[in-house]
């Protein structure tokens, strides 16, 4: 029949932009949202997928194969949608920190679904990308789609997601914000726009315990920590994600990219899930600081549908703390108003003789070091000791070269339920509120406020500190 797809597969992509009415009002700029969710298999990655198989098909991947991916699940549905209609089998090894709904939707699809545990290194044999690749090994006639690692991904947003953008757009698209996961998305679209119009901002949204933000301020490597908004955020660098491309990066909470997820469905009529209110945040933030007036088109992955026993359901919500402010511990801005607010900091070009003097004179272990208001690092004690012992350096060195990275940042608003994990894995927490130092967590300040807060016995135990 005339008008008829001739599958499903065809119906991939020309996704529809809509500017936002209630959300974002009062600001200078406009937001936009591209629909993303929209798509057949109800994500992005039906953009990713398509592109990956046509080329394993290209290096010799035959229908009658099987797929095997390492999926938080929007690949695997795509995987599987391509997979349906081309004759493959696919095989999916996922974290168990994602939802039932995105495993039920693959397993409909006759995929087979290994689940695998969230709290382990991915260097790990039991973490969700060495099963992975393990599977595909032992396996003939199959593709490991690997969309971490697969230039096919970011190359499929560069194909299509970016020219759509610009068409829909006609070049009047002044800032992409986009959540970055294996960054595919906002690596093509990125490079597309840029080359169309080099002065378009390309603006990352990064949950935080991410290692994104950090690396991309501050040049650091630090200590990631787990956060419950999905699909966005990572805790090592795949090679699918350009750095270089972003522009400027903000940091969202898990209560803002929900509530804002929430709000986009109810205020809005967009259907969408965790990561999509969380770009909306992030740009929401972007716009506020920017103060301009421009057009700011964000990327919304996928649906609310598959977060609806968790964003959606008001239990989930309170049991995390999402929806009460009074619930819990309290936050880090709690513990923060009962300490000095004076913080002492060091200049990478400060010598280590004054830094051992300002060590002892305040009687702690570390220096935030700040350059040009910057957060740099830190420097620790045991790297001062180690310098002065090797004999490489003197007292008057600059302690330039001593700064490191064993520290994980928070914001005012991280509950102290996540401070107690974070602190449990790095030496200090560092406060920042955007790109400002607002204070420093220590071990010790942490046990002070919850001995503080109420009599010990009355307190939930904390999690082993290291
Ligand atoms: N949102 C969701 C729900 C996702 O599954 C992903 C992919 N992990 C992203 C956002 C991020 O997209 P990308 O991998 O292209 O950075």
């Amino acid at each position: 029949m005339k008008g008829a797809l001739a599958n499903i597969t065809e119906a991939v992509g020309h996704t529809p932009i809509v500017k936002l009415q209630r959300i974002g009002q009062g600001l200078a700029a406009d937001i936009y949202v591209k629909c993303e969710y929209l798509n057949p298999g109800g994500s992005h990655k039906d953009r990713v997928a398509s592109n990956m198989l046509r080329r394993a098909e290209q290096a010799g991947l035959t229908p009658g194969g099987t797929i095997v991916e390492a999926t938080s699940g929007n690949t695997g549905a795509a995987l599987a949608l391509q997979a349906a209609i081309h004759g493959y089998t696919c095989v999916f090894v996922m974290p168990d920190k994602m939802s039932q709904e995105k495993i039920s939707s693959l397993r409909a699809f006759g995929a087979r679904v290994v689940v695998c545990p969230t709290a382990v290194e991915p260097d790990d044999p039991r973490s969700y990308y060495q099963v992975a690749k393990r599977i595909a090994a032992e396996s003939t006639n199959c593709f490991y789609a690997n969309q971490y690692h697969n230039p096919a991904n970011p190359e499929a947003h560069y194909l299509s997601t970016g020219p759509e953008i610009w068409e829909q757009t006609l070049g009047e698209c002044d800032v992409f914000a986009a959540g970055m996961g294996t960054g595919g998305t906002i690596s093509g679209v990125g490079k597309y726009l840029k080359e169309k119009r080099p002065d378009t901002t390309i603006l990352g949204v990064d949950p935080v315990g991410s290692l994104y933000y950090d690396f991309v301020k501050s040049g650091r490597i630090t200590k990631p920590f787990t956060y419950k908004v999905e699909g966005i955020g990572e805790d090592f660098f795949p090679s699918t994600m350009n750095l270089k491309i972003i522009d400027d990066i903000v940091r969202v909470d898990d209560k803002e990219c929900f509530l804002m997820t929430r709000d986009l469905v109810r205020l809005e009529g967009l259907y969408v899930g965790g990561s999509g209110g969380a770009a909306v945040a992030g740009a929401i933030k972007y716009a506020e600081a920017s103060g301009k007036k421009q057009n700011i088109l964000v990327l919304l992955p996928d649906s609310a549908q598959k977060y609806l026993s968790k964003i959606f359901n008001d239990e989930w919500m309170r049991e995390n703390g999402f929806l009460d402010e009074t619930s819990g511990l309290g936050t880090v801005r709690d513990l923060l108003a009962g300490k000095p607010s004076h913080i002492v900091t060091a200049h990478p070009s400060d010598s280590v003789r004054d830094v051992v003097g300002s060590l002892k004179s305040l009687g702690i272990s570390q220096l935030p070091v700040l350059d040009g208001g910057k957060l740099r690092g830190i420097v620790h004690e045991v790297d001062l000791l180690r310098h002065l012992v090797s004999g490489e350096g003197t007292l008057d060195s600059p302690i330039a070269t001593l700064v490191e990275s064993d520290y994980a940042t928070v914001t005012p608003s991280t509950k102290i339920e996540l401070l107690q994990s974070v602190l449990s894995d790095a030496k200090i927490a560092i406060v920042t509120e955007g790109e400002t130092l607002v204070g420093i967590v220590t071990k010790i300040d942490l046990i002070d406020f919850l001995s503080k807060r109420a009599p010990l016995a009355a307190v939930r135990p904390p999690t082993p500190l290291a």
